[in-house]
């Protein structure tokens, strides 16, 4: 089924959340942005498919306009390279990005960190946020909608809660329960990277986080990034809803393959019903 690009929607589809490949399309005003590609170009048109979103798009046009990986890790930069050249699109990379190849090979634009760009109709903002790879926080928005992508953060910034607290929907990692990582199957090593500063954010962490954006424009937060060994959809539910009472907060369990509901918040559009 194709369902047609109406410039009034906005439309987000999680195509893969956790170490085994993230991805996430955006779909606003007739651009489709790929914010990560840690997945082949034939798992992400089947995972499209089934959601019912299919990527042809009439003579010259590109049927997806720009490939946005936020580090260079794995499991967000994987397929980066097969996508841009299956579909031949452009790649968005910032500075700290490692891709000498795919800067020779492909239509590589340089992104600015912490300034807004436009592709096509759409203003995308990079934040960086602390992890063991220059990464960014991503927000992206239409005239009506913006959604934010928060994933691979070691510990918060003013800045991150500033580009999250004018979004109206994100998704943001709820990696690790603390106490799981204390006492799991990772050798200490690992423990300490996936815990440390330049790490992941534990389900703490993201509920504090989710508690100083309270009263701010996000209404919606989607858990994401969440590890199969470390932690639960339920703990990390559980935490994250309970430190923001006012908030609509979903977990997307590892690997999960869904629309997200991106509509601005009721509570939001009545507190300023002239934004
Ligand atoms: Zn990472
Ligand atoms: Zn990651």
């Amino acid at each position: 089924m194709t369902i047609a690009t109406n410039a009034a929607s906005f439309r987000a589809f999680v195509l893969g959340t956790g170490s085994s490949g993230n991805s996430l399309l955006v779909e606003a005003e007739g651009v489709r942005i790929l914010v990560d590609a840690g997945l082949g170009p034939r798992v992400l048109e089947a995972r499209l498919a089934a959601l019912g979103v299919t990527l042809d798009r009439g003579p010259g046009q590109l049927a997806i306009d720009a490939i946005v990986p936020t580090h260079h890790h794995g499991d967000h930069f994987g397929g980066v390279e097969k996508i841009a050249r299956a579909l031949r699109c452009p790649v968005y990379l910032h500075p700290g990005v490692e891709a000498p190849r795919i800067r020779a090979r492909f239509e590589v634009r340089e992104m600015a960190i912490g300034r807004t760009f436009k592709i096509g109709s759409l203003d995308v903002t990079a934040e960086l946020v602390p992890h063991d790879a220059p990464q960014v926080a991503l927000r992206i928005a239409s005239r009506e909608h913006a959604i934010g992508v928060a994933t691979d953060v070691g510990r918060l910034t003013q800045g991150l809660t500033a580009l999250l607290a004018s979004c109206d929907a994100a998704l943001i990692e709820a990696n690790h329960c603390t106490e799981m990582l204390a006492f799991g199957p990772y050798p200490m090593r690992l423990r300490q990277r996936v815990g440390g500063g330049l790490g992941h954010l534990s389900n703490s962490q993201t509920a504090e986080l989710a508690a100083k954006l309270v009263g701010s424009r996000l209404g919606r937060i989607f858990l994401g990034h969440l590890s199969r060994s470390n932690n639960t959809p339920e703990r990390a539910l559980e935490t994250v809803a309970s430190a923001a009472p006012r908030m609509d907060v979903s977990v997307l369990p590892h690997g999960s393959v869904c629309a997200l509901d991106v509509r601005r918040s009721k509570s939001f559009q009545l507190a300023l019903p002239f934004d």
